[in-house]
């Protein structure tokens, strides 16, 4: 049996920054599902559909090819084809994700291929609905979060590194209206699982985080 790690919390809470790197120390497969919904969304805002027309979306998810692919230990999305990982990463994506990843066949497609995937290897997967949903029965399941603020301040030194100018006050108001959204839709909100250890990384580097997760792995005779 393949052994199952689940790792879910807020945007911004560094899910993926310590997935990868929890992934590489431990031979797992890394599996971000975001990347997934992401896709999903470039299609939907490539054809200049709504985030508020379900009927349309539910209709495109007809035509919609995601499959995953790994190259020299990095996960690829590919969209109909086409490797559209790079391009899933800006701010409109990801929010277009959290609009549209409220319905319910947009979900059971990606939740579909994530239990093919979780089935044939050892696997890290990150999300928002991965230990309460998705991998019910996962060995580990933790929930990474860390103060707004924390967040915010990450992600705008991220962008700030990169050059690009940003207002902190506006990337403050966007995680909260992300965390709003993930955390209060109809079908798999973002919630701690019942049997989730709680990892807070406001005051936590990345090393710490990742020694975190690996001593309750090693209590539970994981590694
Ligand atoms: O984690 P990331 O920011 O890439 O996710 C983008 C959006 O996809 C999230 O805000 C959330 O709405 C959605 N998502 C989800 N379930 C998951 C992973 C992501 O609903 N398992």
């Amino acid at each position: 049996m393949s052994i199952n790690i689940a790792i879910d919390g807020p945007a911004g809470a560094g899910k993926s920054t310590i997935a990868k790197r929890l992934a590489a120390e431990l031979s797992y497969i890394y599996v971000d599902t975001g990347a997934m919904y992401r896709a999903m969304a470039l299609y939907f805002m490539e054809r200049g559909i709504s985030a508020s027309d379900e009927q349309a979306i539910n209709d495109l998810c007809e035509d919609i090819d995601i499959t995953i692919a790994y190259e020299a230990g990095e996960q690829q999305v590919y969209l109909n084809g086409a490797n559209v990982s790079d391009r899933i990463r800006t701010e409109e994506v990801g929010n277009m994700a959290s609009l549209t990843s409220v319905y319910a066949k947009v979900r059971a497609k990606l939740v579909e291929l994530q239990h093919a995937l979780a089935k044939r290897a050892n696997v890290i997967m990150d999300g928002r609905d991965i230990g309460t949903c998705v991998l019910p029965d996962a060995q580990v399941k933790i929930y990474l979060t860390a103060s707004v603020e924390t967040r915010a301040k990450r992600r705008y030194d991220e962008l700030q590194a990169k050059g690009v100018s940003c207002d902190i006050g506006k990337i403050e108001r966007d995680i909260e209206k992300r965390d709003y959204q993930d955390m209060n839709r109809e079908i798999s909100p973002l919630r701690q699982a019942k049997d989730a250890h709680l990892v807070d990384s406001s005051a936590l580097d990345i090393d710490e985080v990742v020694s975190a997760i690996k001593n309750i792995c090693k209590e539970k005779n994981l590694i």
